[in-house]
């Protein structure tokens, strides 16, 4: 049951974030609503564009995983639940760290669980995500942007020709506009459990500056994009903390 006296007691801290589309944007959605795309962008139902904060949150776990791993940090593997934390200690020693325990998280038999950096950060079945992403949106008018269709082919990657009666379209945003896609990152603390923890702004940041596409049909030039992050304070010991992964 949700209780409202303690959902009032999480604490957030908001990146804001907005994304500059370069290019042109194309995060499709399967089923086509009023569109002559196959694959039309996603819009909101007043006709706004916008990039879904899932499909974000996603790119972000990839890569904070990857630099995490860098960093020397064991981390599990996602997205299948029997591959992810929590570990077991003593079968999986590596994970085996003080910092990868949570206050109050224990196995039935009160063996302690460790749940790695990035899962602290993303959640896994056990653990509710810290990390809150919005869905990004464009904040021009709609009725100032016109329906731009990119037609394709669909290859043939063994005979390495286009097939027959394969014509598609994509939708995209208007090329070359600039276009900005606004929206917040926001890292919870919940005074039942304990805080997001202060690396986490810091890996997600830094997982930030490694995404610089979004969306489908990159290497034909759709998806390019900048980020412009908001003013937000790391300490500089969250950037300290994160590199001691080698330490056992
Ligand atoms: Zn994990």
């Amino acid at each position: 049951m949700v209780q409202l006296s303690r959902l009032s007691q999480v604490l957030q801290t908001a990146m804001p974030l907005t994304a500059v589309i370069d290019s042109a944007l194309c995060v499709g959605a399967g089923g086509s609503t009023g569109s002559l795309a196959d694959k039309p962008i996603v819009r909101l139902a007043d006709g706004r564009l916008l990039i879904p904060g899932s499909q974000l949150k996603g790119r972000l776990r990839h890569e904070c995983e990857k630099l995490a791993r860098a960093l020397g940090w064991p981390v599990c593997d996602s997205p299948v639940a029997e591959t992810m934390c929590p570990q077991i200690g003593r079968d999986n020693s590596e994970f085996q760290r003080t910092d990868y325990q949570l206050a109050g998280k224990t196995f039935a038999d009160g063996e302690p669980q460790h749940h790695c950096l990035v899962c602290q950060i993303f959640g896994n079945p056990t653990l509710p995500s810290r990390l809150i992403v919005d869905d990004l949106l464009c904040v021009e008018d709609p009725k100032n942007l016109p329906e731009v269709l990119r037609p394709g082919v669909t290859l043939n990657r063994r005979r390495r020709t286009a097939e027959d009666q394969k014509l598609y379209f994509l939708e995209t945003s208007p090329v070359n506009v600039q276009l900005p896609f606004v929206g917040h990152l926001y890292f919870q603390s919940d005074s039942s459990q304990s805080d997001c923890p202060p690396y986490a702004r810091a890996l997600v940041l830094a997982a930030l500056r490694h995404i610089h596409a979004l969306g489908g049909s990159k290497s034909a030039g759709l998806g390019w994009l900048t980020w412009q992050i908001g003013n937000i304070e790391i300490d500089q010991r969250a950037w300290k903390s994160l590199k001691v992964g080698d330490a056992p």
